[in-house]
């Protein structure tokens, strides 16, 4: 199976050529299509699995596709439960998206100036990475305009669970424009994730590598 066969435009294909991937991951084989076809997802995988591109690149090719909002709040939400898990997450979705030179991405996580931030967020952005607890700090002031969001990500659900974050998704999650496409990736999807899954998911596909 190749990249280009799985309906990404050719911008994505050839970052991906360029960064030298050969051929999608089982995951990304099947989150893939199905989050290019609006599906909300349910996918257990582990890191290591490419689970990070199975959900960026899906992501970056709704960006291709002009908004038909206004405002200038991210077009798309990754929520992860670590600092370095943001950044490397921020860090991918430039190499798979440096063929779209007008990308704009925001960082929003702890232990970072709040500075930069905040002018980060008074500028359009359309893919925003954020730990859960910076991310409630900024709508706290009102920064963020989340009336364009048209995908959210939960990455590494299970931990952010378990950092206890369960209460920031929840209000975060009631900020976002309800005919969103949400996918959560998780090592398991039962127990408290499975709850978390029913209340912010619409009819999602289960893939389980
Ligand atoms: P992840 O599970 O997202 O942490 O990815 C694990 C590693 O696999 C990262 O170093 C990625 O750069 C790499 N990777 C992701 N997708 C592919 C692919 N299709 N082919 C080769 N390497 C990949």
């Amino acid at each position: 199976m190749l990249f280009s066969d799985l309906g990404l435009a050719p911008a994505i294909t050839r970052a991906l050529e360029e960064t030298g991937y050969t051929s999608p991951t089982p995951v990304q084989g099947e989150s893939i299509p199905a989050a290019l076809a609006g599906s909300d997802l349910l996918v257990s995988a582990q890191t290591g699995s490419g689970k990070t591109a199975a959900f960026l690149l899906p992501a970056l090719q709704k960006l291709t596709v002009r908004s038909q909002g206004s405002g200038i709040g991210p077009r798309v939400l990754v929520l992860t439960p670590t600092r370095e898990l943001a950044q490397q997450v921020e860090k991918n979705a430039l190499e798979y998206g440096k063929n779209l030179r007008w990308l704009r991405t925001a960082c929003l996580v702890g232990g970072a100036s709040f500075g930069f931030q905040t002018r980060a967020l008074s500028r359009p952005v359309d893919l925003m990475v954020a730990t859960p607890g910076r991310l409630m700090d900024h709508m706290r002031q009102g920064r963020v305009d989340f009336s364009r969001l048209e995908m959210l990500v939960l990455d590494e659900a299970d931990r952010m669970l378990d950092m206890g974050f369960i209460e920031d998704i929840e209000t975060i999650v009631a900020a976002t424009p309800a005919e969103r496409q949400t996918v959560l990736f998780s090592a398991t999807l039962d127990g408290n994730v499975g709850r978390l899954a029913q209340t912010l998911t619409r009819d999602p596909k289960r893939i389980e590598i």
